[in-house]
């Protein structure tokens, strides 16, 4: 499939989504005008060290067979394709649903598929310890699994006020041997954790790596993430087309930092399937009671990477909001950005209410409980789903919602 792709109204350039995964990003990092790595000198010579092996080790035959037996023998994958046939009928019969079980993945998300990839690339580099920070701690707790299965050391940094919200996801670290390291700068939560991180890494980087949380950061990770999340899309479509015989209508994910989604996006790049990534509305439009970075948010450069972000006054990232905590960063993968800029996949928003009725309609409907975030993508679906005469509709449940359970029912109560 050829499109054109009209970033800035300026160079027209023709994406070519038949050898796209090949060819994006480029040997430096840039999806078009997005990506990149923007980061103090010294960084820069340890994110080389992480591209060139990526590229060398990465890519060897013993690494993907490694890579690949985990995933099997330990991760539990392939996860499953099941129909939503009570959601369909529900919905008028005429289109039918399926969920991607990333909930069934081992620890209960999509994230263990990257974080068990770094962990790998960390442990053939010869490192002994893996760094990263978390806001929700979910990334933490993915991390910590996959160092305790390598039996590499872990520094979770997260802020103090973090470390209070999130207590149950401190004890899973803990409990798997990572350190957390509490940080008391600025407002102690995500952004002074990710400092924190960074300044850790630039300490320690002969001995450690740093492992980003997502499609975000500087070059490397924005392709190395979503290279090993891209397991998501290649079993989907596989078993997709193997139960129907027919490749999906419409595929549908949501995106915060844009990971689950571009593991399952990469899948169907290259295919007649309309593409819908899930952006967290919130509470609505305003500024500060959203995170919809791809809607409402301008270009700009932060973390590392350039992409579009959502800003305050100053020109810094802005605060926001979502309902899924996993959700609320201000800004998306540059990936996304490109795609978006292109056409190649349409970014729309959800807001709060909607996830919650969708959360509770898949769980009563078919015995699931999706995610917060996940939820996001489901409403979606079930919107979409109503606008559509016949066909079928994919949705990347990208986790469980076991996490959500208190804070759902203390905040929104039983429906
Ligand atoms: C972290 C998380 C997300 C958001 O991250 P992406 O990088 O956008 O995929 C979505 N769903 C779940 C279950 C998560 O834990």
């Amino acid at each position: 499939m050829k499109l054109i792709n009209n970033i800035n109204n300026s160079n027209n350039t023709e994406v070519d989504f038949e050898t796209y995964l090949k060819n994006y990003p480029d040997k430096n990092g840039f999806f078009g005008k997005y990506g990149g790595s923007f980061i103090p000198e010294e960084l820069q010579a340890a994110m080389n060290e992480i591209t060139h092996a990526y590229h060398t080790i990465g890519r060897s035959a013993r690494f993907i067979a490694e890579l690949s037996r985990i995933r099997r023998e330990f991760q539990g994958r392939p996860t499953p394709i099941s129909p939503l046939e009570r959601l369909s009928d529900f919905l008028g019969g005429n289109v039918r649903l399926y969920a991607k079980r990333e909930d069934l993945n081992h620890t209960g998300a999509h994230k263990l598929n990257h974080c068990m990839g770094e962990a790998l690339l960390a442990k053939f580099m010869g490192k002994k310890k893996i760094i990263a920070e978390t806001g929700a701690g979910q990334h933490g707790v993915a991390l910590a699994t996959a160092a305790a299965y390598f039996g590499l050391e872990c520094d979770i940094y997260m802020g103090a006020v973090d470390i209070k919200k999130q207590a149950p996801n401190v004890s899973r670290m803990k409990v798997l041997g990572a350190r957390v390291v509490e940080v008391n700068d600025g407002l102690k939560t995500l952004k002074e954790a990710v400092d924190a991180a960074f300044l850790a890494y630039m300490r320690e980087y002969k001995n450690a790596i740093y492992c980003i949380g997502s499609v975000v950061g500087p070059h490397p990770f924005p392709m190395m993430v979503r290279d090993f999340q891209s397991i998501v899309g290649i079993e989907a479509r596989e078993q997709f087309t193997t139960m129907t015989g027919k490749l999906p209508d419409a595929v549908v994910a949501c995106v915060g930092g844009g990971s689950n989604a571009m593991g399952m996006f990469s899948g169907f790049l290259d295919a007649p399937v309309d593409i819908y990534g899930v952006e967290p509305l919130g509470r609505g439009p305003a500024l500060g009671d959203h995170a919809a970075s791809l809607k409402y948010g301008t270009e700009g450069i932060m973390h590392g990477f350039n992409s579009i972000m959502l800003k305050d006054e100053n020109g810094e990232p802005a605060p926001v909001y979502s309902v899924a905590s996993g959700l609320d960063y201000p800004s998306s993968g540059p990936e996304h950005a490109f795609l978006r800029d292109c056409g190649r996949v349409k970014y729309d928003v959800i807001g709060d209410e909607e996830t919650i009725d969708a959360f509770f309609t898949l769980s009563r409907l078919e015995g699931i409980i999706p995610a917060i975030e996940s939820s996001h993508a489901v409403a979606y679906a079930m919107k979409l789903a109503k606008t559509m005469e016949k066909g079928s509709i994919l949705i990347n449940l990208s986790g469980r919602g076991d996490k959500d359970m208190d804070y759902v029912l203390e905040k929104y109560g039983m429906r």
